[in-house]
């Protein structure tokens, strides 16, 4: 029983998961599916928005902080 459990362990094969679903997967992919990979290229592109817009907002108050103060 012991040994048989052992066995189970090391005979899982290499494998990677998936970016989106964490779905287990070949190592040399990187989705399960190309539903997954467009779910997660969708939502890292509004990441990408997000943090750019971010980054406006702060240039928009550093212009607004400098035209207050004088300068
Ligand atoms: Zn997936």
């Amino acid at each position: 029983m012991k040994k048989k459990q052992i066995a189970d362990l090391i005979q899982v094969p290499p494998h990677a998961h998936c970016l989106w679903c964490r779905k287990p997967i070949p190592v040399n992919k990187l989705f399960c599916s190309v539903k997954c990979e467009q779910a997660y290229n969708r939502w890292r592109r509004k990441k990408n928005l997000l943090s750019f817009a971010y980054l406006g907002v702060g240039f928009i108050l550093m212009i607004i902080a400098i035209y207050i103060i004088g300068f």
